[in-house]
């Protein structure tokens, strides 16, 4: 398959994020297959693997990307349901431990999501439109950082978000995207 378009360098990532899918992918692999992947990252990755991660750093983009990449081609599935698995992995961890304020309407979770995305990246912003009683629409504007792996556990992030506060059926798609040439990543997101 054609590579998407990507644009990794200038932006950083919440350490909560990093440490998310790092927890995700040692879990999935389990300590021997994480060993072997450990071993085949580039010298720089590791080393910044092996500094530990701060949960409350930034980190660059670049690796994080290349940190879901690594992940992703040593397990069996296709990547993005990878890459998925770990945006919800990462909504769990993350907005649970914010304390799970009590929120009914998934509505206000996504708003209140868009609100806080500076809390998880250090570069543009997020707008959030209700579409219908159980729907609504998640743009990325001024957005100077984005790849597929990011792209799709966002995806995964926003799906779990929701049904942490208890939207059933939760289903979230790209309707455009950066890395297909597109002007937006804009999230169509829709609830039962
Ligand atoms: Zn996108």
């Amino acid at each position: 398959m054609e590579r998407e378009l990507e644009q990794l360098a200038g932006g950083s990532l919440h350490g909560r994020v990093v440490v998310a899918h790092l927890d995700w992918g040692r879990q999935r692999l389990g300590q021997v297959a994480w060993a072997r992947l450990h071993e085949g990252l580039p010298s720089a990755l590791a080393r910044w693997l092996d500094a530990g991660i701060d949960p409350h750093a930034w980190y660059p983009f670049a690796d994080c990307v290349a940190l879901d990449r690594a992940i992703a081609a040593a397990l069996p599935e296709p990547p993005r349901q990878s890459w998925r698995a770990m945006g919800r992995h990462s909504a769990s961890m993350n907005l649970l431990m914010d304390g799970a304020p009590h929120i009914a309407d998934p509505h206000e979770v996504l708003r209140r999501d868009t609100m806080l995305q500076g809390n998880w990246v250090d570069f543009g912003h997020a707008r959030y439109q209700p579409l219908g009683p159980n729907g609504g629409r998640i743009d990325l504007v001024e957005w100077s950082c984005y790849a597929d792996a990011f792209c799709v556990s966002a995806e995964g992030f926003f799906e779990r978000a929701i049904g942490i506060y208890g939207a059933a059926g939760p289903r979230v798609t790209q309707s455009a995207c950066l890395c297909r040439g597109d002007e937006t990543c804009r999230f169509e997101i829709e609830w039962e």
